[in-house]
């Protein structure tokens, strides 16, 4: 068993603010927000990066893909720009290692990021 705090969200054990959900993605408020939209979009199924996005199905990456422009449109993300972020290993700054794409919008953006 190993010991994930995105799966202990996804599985309701820990609290989280909810924004959508469907039988394989899950989208929640991150708990430490970056900007005024700051959501965090993750698979159900547990893969530690996007090193391992293989180990998911066509039908679960289409549909993880697809959230992130319905996210946008329902946050009216795409008029102003936004950005989707998925840090990749300690030294990118991954702290969880259940594959997560943080989405954020309404704040201005540099780049390149620094
Ligand atoms: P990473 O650093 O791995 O790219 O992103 C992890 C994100 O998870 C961070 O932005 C952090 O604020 C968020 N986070 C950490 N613990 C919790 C938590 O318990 N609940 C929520 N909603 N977000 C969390
Ligand atoms: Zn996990």
């Amino acid at each position: 068993m190993h010991d994930c705090l995105f799966c202990k969200i996804i599985n309701k054990e820990i609290e989280s603010d909810i924004v959508y959900e469907t039988d394989n993605v899950l989208v929640f408020k991150d708990i430490n927000p970056q900007a005024p939209i700051h959501y965090l979009l993750v698979p159900k199924k547990h893969i530690s990066s996007i090193m391992e996005i293989e180990k998911l199905g066509f039908p679960e990456i289409h549909e993880l893909l697809n959230t992130i422009g319905r996210i946008a449109s329902e946050n009216d993300l795409e008029k102003d720009g936004f950005r989707v972020v998925t840090n990749t290993g300690s030294g990118a700054g991954q702290s969880v290692f259940h594959l997560h794409f943080h989405i954020l919008g309404k704040r201005k953006f540099n780049w390149p990021p620094g």
